[in-house]
This record gives structure tokens, C-alpha cells and sequence, in this order.
């Protein structure tokens, strides 16, 4: 067995050395994973788990190529990449094959930016790091806009532009959207957190901020603290079934763009100027959210007129995984191309590596400003061999177009399902890549948060790994290893199915039986609503004694994989 201590043993050691800060899955009743094939995980007894979430096992947990090829190259070199090799070269070539002619320069990064006690997966960090320095020496501007429940990383430049970390914590209302620095006489980086609220959409006064900074313990307030603490905000997420503009207005995509537009207006009045917007083509964690087709081509109009870049990051979304597409950014039509993307989690299919691709320009401007970039692990022989394999895989094995004839099953069990269960509010997303949004009722869009917890918890005791995720962790995410099978699809759409049904008892739901109901608010007009509620869709069922429900704690909440 590859077990080798006693599970209980792993766990004390696991509290007693390792960072508790990184939360364990079903922490309650944790998972022992000791090997994994495929789409499958298995624990120290041999019981197997469906992977639908394990998007960095993008080709199949431990695909034999995959492995050969790392290994082979391990042991014949492993060296930095200032000495030339065919690997690094071949890849950056094969990589840029995939993307529009302009972005054709690779930065090869991973992790190397901290030593994280929780492996495997902090290797895309690095690259969002770098694409923010690319994006403030090109432009010569500081500011970043970001969107709402956004995620990019967990190092320092990443958590402030990352919305969706700050919902974690525990008094989220008032915690703070951004960790400033201050730079304290006498030289001394003291690390401090303003307590404040920064809305979305807006840029908090230098007043307040001197307010707060006096009041939070009284700093001294350098150019530096009110640089940090205005250079970056947040534009809403552009969701149509729960955000501002929804799929019954006219033109979402233009008025989000328009959002865009207005937060760089209101840089502008304050003498500031934006560098960049940053944003997943798809955003995942933020709750699989599949922004109106054009509003990245109107956002980048806009930024690119205030001087500034656009970076899509494709880490959790990237190499086929939309399947009609090789990156989910191309969903948005030819015509829209970003200035840089970043690149990471299938990337490597485990192993540790990630990239930042981008134009000649920006990449010419980085270079011209002097300063050497060197990266000890990055774009090393062995990861290269590794990256190249991952490519080989998805070609040979048609994964891309695997996610488009699987994920159009899924998609289609989870829409038949919707059409029963009242439960869930929309289902969304591309390829292998779904969201499956569970409200208590239809009308109000109120968030099943205890319930979508209770789904990923009964799917554990069917041995199907799935997560729950987004601002009110409520939408069920699936983006499992591309190998995914429809026989998979069926088998999760069938114990999805008697979950759903016993939390609707315990709710006061009724099925929805009555054929094509399956609309929801986000595409209803209002007399449509008045009907729905004269029908009782969505009211809770007066008969049914409510059962309980599982308490919805903190420490039940089962961390989101990522
Ligand atoms: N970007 C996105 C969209 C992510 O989801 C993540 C990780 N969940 C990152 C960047 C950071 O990647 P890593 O943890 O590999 O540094």
C-alpha cells in the first residue's frame, strides 16, 4: 500500500506541523487519497472516488505519458533555463500554436514565490504576479481593476485584487478589501491591516483612508500606503442570472462593460490611471460565471482608450477545457485577443509550473526597462518535457473535443434536473466546465448555502467528489479531468437526483413536474413571476414537515477546490 502511517496518525501530524490555515477537505470526516488513475482517486482501503472537480489533473490523475516523459527527462537533466535547451524552446513554439499570432512571448514560472504548506497547488500565483508587472512597466500606470469575487492567487499583490478571499473571513461586511503596507519613519515595512469597507465600484477617499489609517493604530501615511491602498478596484461580476444586469436586459454585455468604463472615469477624476483589468475568462471560483458574449471586446475598448492592458487568466479554465475552444478567452469571438494571458493548474497536469504569455511589445517594454527577470525553476527542462506531453495527451486523445460531447451530457442531465428540482436556480457553463447555481426559491434567488453543502457531503458518502463554490458557496462546481466519461455524467446525475429530492422534503419544496418550468428570474418577465407564484413554483410545500437539516457552521463548510 502506499499508506504509510495509520490515517489518524496523518491527521495529528498533519495538525500538529502543518499550517492550519489551509482548511482540509471534509474536514469533519477528511479523505486519505493514496493514489489516483484517470478520473478515479482511491483512499488507503482501496475505495475509489469520482474526481469531478480536480481540474489540474487535466489529462487524468497520473496519465502514463504524462509520468514517462517527467521521468525520462529527470534523468537525463534538470538545470535552469539560462542554458539553452530544446525543451523550452519546443514548448514556448507548440504553445504559441494554440493562441492568436500576437501573444507570442512565454515567461515560464510556478511557484517559487513561497514555501506553501499546502501542496500541490500554488503555481499559478507567480505568473498573475508577473503579468501585473508586465502590465505596470508597459503602461507606466499603477491602478488594477479586478472583479468582483474574483480570485488570482494567494501571494500578497494577488490577495488584494482577489475579492472572493475577503468574503471568507469571518466578518466579511467589514474586513478589509485591501492589506496596505506602511512604510513607518525610519524605514521599517510594517505590515497592516486598514479595517475599512471598499465597495465595489468605488475608490475610497485619500480622507478616509487617512481617517482609518489614524484610527486603525495611527501610521504614518507615505505616498507608498495611499498608492497600495488606491491601485485597485473592483467592477461587478458580469452574471447574468444574480448580478446587476441580468439575462432578460437588453445588452448586459455593454452595460458591464459600461461599469468598466465608469470606475476608469472615476480613476481618472482622481489623477489616477489604470494599468490593467485582470479577469478569468470564466470565472470559477466566483461561481462559474460565463460573462455576455462581447463584454470582454467592449471592456478591453475601454481600458485599452484609458492606456492600460488586458490580462485574461486562464489557470482554472485554459487548455481545452470549454471544449469548443483550446482557451475559454476565444468563447468571445476572433475579435477579441488579450494583451497577456496566464496559464496554470492543467498546464503541467500536477506538476508544479505555470506561464504568462503576451505580445512582443509588452514583452520588449519589460526588457527595455533593464531589470533582468530569472526564475531559479521556471521553464525547466523536465517541466517543458511535462507541458509538451500534456499537449501530446489532449490531441491524441481528443480531450478537447471529449469535454464538448461529455459536457454536453452533463449539461443536459443537470438541465433535466433542473426541470425537476426546484432546487436548482440555473445551470451554466462550456465544455467541462459547469456550474449548477441551488437557490431556496427561484423568485428571490436566495442562496441554498447549508443545502449545496449538504449535496457535496452526501456525494462524498457515493464516493463522487464534487465542490460547492462562489460568493455564497452555493453553486455546485464540475470541472473534472478531462478523460470525464458520459457513463460518469450519468452516474453523478443519478445520486444528484435523491439528494436534491430529500433536501426539497426538508425544504417545503414541491418538484416541479410540470414540463418546461425549468425558467428562472434571470430570463422571466414580471407578469411571468406574478403566474409563477399564483402556481406555488418555488413556495415552499405546506404539508411537508420540515425535517432537519444539517447546521451550516463554519467548519462545515467544506473548503471549494480550487
Ligand atoms: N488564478 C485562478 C483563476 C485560480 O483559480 C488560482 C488558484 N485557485 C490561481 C490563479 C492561483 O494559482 P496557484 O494556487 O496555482 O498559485
Amino acid at each position: 500500500s502506499a499508506e504509510k502511517l495509520d490515517k489518524s496518525k496523518t491527521l495529528f501530524l498533519r495538525k500538529k506541523h502543518v499550517g492550519p490555515s489551509c482548511k482540509i477537505f471534509f474536514s469533519q470526516d477528511p479523505i486519505k487519497i493514496v493514489k489516483a488513475k484517470g478520473q478515479y482517486m482511491y483512499d488507503e482501503n482501496g475505495q475509489r472516488y469520482l474526481d469531478c472537480i480536480n481540474n489540474v489533473a487535466h489529462v487524468g490523475h497520473c496519465h502514463p505519458d504524462v509520468v514517462q516523459a517527467g521521468a525520462e527527462q529527470m534523468g537525463t537533466l534538470n538545470t535552469n533555463a539560462r542554458f539553452l535547451h530544446d525543451n523550452l524552446v519546443l514548448y514556448a513554439q507548440r504553445l504559441q500554436a494554440t493562441l492568436p499570432p500576437a501573444l507570442s512571448v512565454c515567461y515560464f514560472v510556478n511557484s517559487g514565490n513561497s514555501r506553501n504548506l499546502c501542496p500541490p497547488l500554488n503555481r499559478s500565483s507567480e505568473a498573475n504576479d508577473l503579468a501585473l508587472r508586465l502590465a505596470r512597466n508597459f503602461t507606466g500606470h499603477d491602478d488594477i481593476i479586478t472583479l468582483e469575487n474574483a480570485y488570482h492567487g494567494h501571494v500578497s499583490s494577488l490577495i488584494d485584487i482577489s475579492p472572493y478571499k475577503h468574503h471568507q473571513l469571518p466578518d466579511a461586511e467589514l474586513r478589509p478589501s485591501v492589506h496596505v503596507v506602511s512604510a513607518a519613519p525610519g524605514g521599517v515595512h510594517v505590515n497592516q491591516t486598514v479595517h475599512s469597507r471598499i465597495h465595489p465600484f468605488v475608490y475610497t477617499p485619500t480622507s478616509e483612508l487617512a481617517m482609518l489609517t489614524n484610527s486603525g493604530g495611527g501610521g504614518y501615511l507615505g505616498t507608498e500606503i495611499q498608492n497600495l491602498f488606491q491601485s485597485s478596484a473592483q467592477a461587478p461580476s458580469p452574471d447574468v442570472y444574480r448580478g446587476r444586469y441580468r439575462a432578460d436586459h437588453p445588452d448586459p454585455a455593454a452595460a458591464y462593460a459600461d461599469d468598466v468604463r465608469e470606475l476608469i472615469d472615476r480613476a481618472h477624476e482622481k489623477g489616477r490611471k489604470i494599468a490593467a483589468f485582470i479577469a478569468e475568462s470564466l470565472q470559477s471560483c466566483g461561481g462559474q460565471v460565463v460573462p455576455p458574449a462581447g463584454y470582454f471586446q467592449q471592456v478591453a475598448a475601454h481600458v485599452r482608450r484609458a492606456g492600460g492592458v488586458v490580462i485574461a487568466d486562464e489557470v482554472q479554465v485554459g487548455f481545452g477545457r470549454v471544449g469548443s475552444h483550446f482557451w475559454a478567452f476565444q468563447l468571445q469571438g476572433a475579435d477579441f485577443v488579450p494583451d497577456i494571458v496566464t496559464m496554470g493548474k492543467p498546464i503541467g497536469n500536477g506538476h508544479p509550473m505555470s506561464c504568462v504569455v503576451t505580445t512582443a511589445e509588452v514583452a520588449q517594454a519589460f526588457a527595455s526597462s533593464g531589470m533582468e527577470y530569472f526564475n531559479t525553476f521556471g521553464g525547466n527542462p523536465v517541466s517543458c518535457a511535462i507541458g509538451l506531453a500534456v499537449l501530446d495527451v489532449i490531441g491524441k486523445e481528443d480531450l478537447q473535443g471529449n469535454a464538448v460531447r461529455v459536457g454536453r451530457r452533463l449539461s443536459d442531465l443537470l438541465e433535466a434536473l433542473k426541470r425537476k428540482h426546484p432546487l436548482i436556480g440555473d445551470v451554466r457553463g462550456r465544455g467541462l466546465f459547469i456550474g449548477v447555481e441551488l437557490v431556496k426559491d427561484r423568485l428571490t434567488l436566495t442562496p441554498a448555502t447549508a443545502e449545496a453543502q449538504e449535496v457535496i457531503y452526501k456525494l462524498k458518502e457515493e464516493k463522487i467528489l464534487l465542490s460547492a463554490d462562489g460568493p455564497h458557496r452555493n453553486v455546485l462546481k464540475f470541472k473534472p479531468p478531462m478523460c470525464f466519461t458520459p457513463e460518469d455524467a450519468e452516474l453523478v446525475a443519478a445520486k444528484l437526483d435523491p439528494v436534491l429530492t430529500e433536501l426539497e422534503e426538508v425544504l417545503g419544496l414541491k418538484p416541479l413536474d410540470v414540463p418546461n418550468v425549468g425558467k428562472d428570474r434571470s430570463k422571466r418577465t414580471l407578469s411571468d413571476e406574478h403566474q409563477q407564484h399564483h402556481d406555488g413554483i418555488g413556495a415552499p410545500h405546506p404539508a411537508s414537515a420540515p425535517k432537519r437539516i444539517r447546521k451550516e457552521t463554519n467548519s462545515r463548510i467544506t473548503p471549494a477546490a480550487d
